[in-house]
């Protein structure tokens, strides 16, 4: 593969890998409403210059304080992880857009930084570098904060290619492997929640000794996965547990106290890093299986997962409240995994988070986002942290998240393409003989399931190209170039291989048809604490938004634990919300004829503000509810205009 279509790190993990399917990033950039919003939320916070030097001038500005140690007695706060979260999505917003200007003001912020480093290499925003162990109950975040910087330097270096940046990353780790590690501070006793954030540190691990073949670095990396294990029968145990197949939340008693969920899902997701460098089968099947026990425990329909911030087995519970940057690294590990094995699934799970949570997550300007998603009522905005004007964790994440579907949408190895994700664009993939092709996507995908997709050859070619059949769309309509219908199986890739010329286009018809989706409420006794524990934290999740007028959900405001329904339409979720009006209230139930077939969908005109409204008939009702999509439900950012709910209780029958 041509070295300049390795377009990220992960792609570039890819294709140095053991596995049979060994892709690479296209480029591709989203039109039309998927666009759109991407580009609403890059335009704000990375594009815009001016909010862009004042976003990275306040995050170096930090590593030149130190205030961390400071901010509160005894405790450790988390400015440092700032430059690095948002390096890394303005990075990826730089392959995204070509912006040049971008480009030269992530170097320059990034060699401002460099200007922060010790003689000793110590770079960060802890004024003692050595406080790394919780004291007194009390928060620590300075090994997570490094973690962050080594990742932040070593993807500037790949988009800068100047060896200072290397170099600056390996003299902060040699820097940390003095103070954290063997015969030192253990580095799974560092930090809070058992390690998860400290030995997230993995992932950039193996990335620098990818980019040194230092095996000191992969040593490195080999003791972080022991330390999992290190406390004998206590958490986190990664490997170990994930390898015996039990749910996250089973795992240890309580696990609202460590199992912290993005920081867990990073430290996955540096397991199949390790497997890509070592071989090691078990690392691999490891990783999987936890995903599969995450997707059946904790992913809600939106494609966001846990419930506030913790594995506890989310799916049996009926109120929402879950994290953004959850989301964003769920999207991180099904992409991991969508490259490392080839399979579709997990395209299909790229596809919901980004159309649901991901969307729902931005401010309709762009400029900030939530802290958490809800189901019901109105989501959480995310407040400012530790003390910064301009940055919040999950703010900062959320480009990256958008970004990762634009690298996943369309991917290409040595037999062919593979076209993963149908928003409309157009995006350049490298063919197997080295030419290029370009290929673009044509209709209102995901709002219409009609997609053409385009291809663009300077001369004919024969290779196979791959097309994503979601599992959602069990009935799929499938024409090649020549009008022949193809077989399109649910979940699978639909595989034309024969000599392709320019112009060829295949046409899809996806099978929107509504789903209904069901809560099962016995999967927990109503009674149960875990019920109550969450209809507590639901209410007492407020708006963080300074100056928001008070208001606190009330735990009587809590959508009761019964039986009841969702709708979705294609990879979208729905959702009711006051504005469309209607009539009803939008927490009323549904009789129970409702449950025994989907409703019919009509399109109706969105109020403003929605993106796309629909009225639903259900079996037994004789008046229409009215609908819209997930991410424009609650999505007013005015509270108590817009209240929105998706799941809908069921009524006894009879009632
Ligand atoms: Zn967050």
């Amino acid at each position: 593969m041509p070295a300049d279509f390795v377009s990220n790190a992960l792609c570039e993990a890819a294709m140095r890998d053991r596995a049979s399917f060994t892709p690479s990033c296209a480029q591709w950039r989203f039109g039309g409403f998927l666009g759109e919003r991407i580009d609403t939320v890059l335009r704000a916070r990375i594009l815009d210059p001016q909010a862009r030097e004042a976003i990275l001038g306040e995050a170096v500005e930090a590593f030149r304080k130190r205030v961390d140690d400071r901010l509160a007695p005894n405790a450790g706060f988390w400015q440092g992880e700032f430059w690095g979260k948002y390096s890394l999505a303005a990075i990826a917003a730089q392959r995204y857009t070509g912006d040049a200007d971008l480009r030269d003001s992530l170097i320059r912020a990034a060699d401002d930084l460099l200007a922060t480093q010790d003689p000793s290499g110590y770079i960060g925003t802890y004024f003692d570098s050595s406080f790394v162990l919780s004291r007194e109950g009390k928060i620590n975040w300075n090994v997570w904060c490094r973690k962050y910087t080594l990742w932040g330097l070593l993807e500037i270096y790949d988009m800068a290619g100047e060896a200072r940046h290397l170099h600056a990353a390996r003299r902060l780790m040699d820097h940390l492997m003095s103070e954290v590690g063997p015969g030192k501070v253990e580095i799974v006793r560092t930090g809070v929640l058992a390690g998860l954030p400290s030995t997230s540190l993995l992932t950039p691990v193996v990335m620098l000794y990818r980019r040194t073949a230092d095996e000191r670095y992969l040593k490195y990396a080999e003791y972080i996965v022991e330390q999992w294990s290190r406390g004998v029968g206590g958490p986190p145990d990664i490997l170990r547990k994930g390898l015996a197949g039990a749910p996250v939340h089973e795992w240890f008693p309580e696990p609202e106290k460590w199992a912290k969920s993005y920081e867990f899902i990073s430290c996955v997701e540096g397991l199949v890093d390790m497997y890509r460098v070592t071989g090691r089968e078990d690392y691999r099947r490891c990783a999987v299986a936890i995903y599969d026990n995450l997707r059946r425990w904790e992913r809600s329909p939106a494609g966001g997962i846990s419930f506030n911030d913790k594995f506890v087995g989310s799916n049996r519970l009926i109120n929402v409240l879950s994290e953004i940057c959850d989301a964003v690294y769920w999207s991180r590990l099904s992409f991991q995994l969508l490259l490392l094995t080839g399979e579709p699934r997990y395209a299909d799970e790229i596809e919901r988070t980004l159309c649901n949570a991901l969307l729902a997550a931005a401010s309709p300007d762009g400029r900030w986002g939530l802290r958490r998603l809800r189901f019901s009522h109105e989501h959480v905005p995310a407040p400012q942290h530790c003390r910064l004007e301009h940055h919040q964790c999950c703010v900062d994440n959320l480009p990256r998240g958008l970004m990762l579907a634009a690298d996943a949408a369309l991917l290409a190895d040595a037999r062919g393409v593979y076209v993963a994700l149908y928003g409309a664009g157009s995006g350049e993939a490298a063919l197997p003989s080295g030419r290029r092709m370009r290929v673009s996507i044509e209709g209102r995908y995901p709002d219409d399931g009609a997609v053409a997709v385009r291809l663009r050859l300077s001369q004919p070619e024969t290779f196979a190209l791959r097309l994503r059949v979601p599992e959602w769309s069990r009935r799929t309509q499938a024409s090649g170039p020549d009008g022949a219908r193809l077989e399109a199986r649910p979940g699978e890739w639909l595989s034309v291989e024969r000599e392709w010329r320019d112009g060829d286009c295949v046409a899809l018809e996806f099978d929107m048809r509504p789903r209904l989706v069901r809560f099962d409420d016995r999967a927990l006794d109503a009674g149960d604490p875990l019920v109550q524990l969450s209809i507590g934290q639901w209410a007492g999740m407020r708006n963080m938004l300074p100056g928001a007028p008070p208001h606190t959900l009330e735990p009587e405001e809590a959508r009761p634990h019964a039986p009841a329904l969702l709708v979705e339409r294609g990879p979208i979720l729905l959702a009711r919300d006051e504005r469309l009006g209607g009539g009803g209230s939008i927490y009323e139930s549904l009789p129970a004829a409702a449950a025994a077939e989907p409703p019919r969908l009509e399109p109706i005109e969105a109020p403003p503000g929605i993106h796309a409204a629909y009225k639903a008939g259900f079996a037994g009702m004789d008046r229409a509810i009215r609908l819209c999509d997930f991410a424009s439900a609650g999505n007013g950012w005015d509270r108590r205009k817009g209240e929105f709910n998706v799941w809908m209780t069921v009524r006894e029958n009879g009632t």
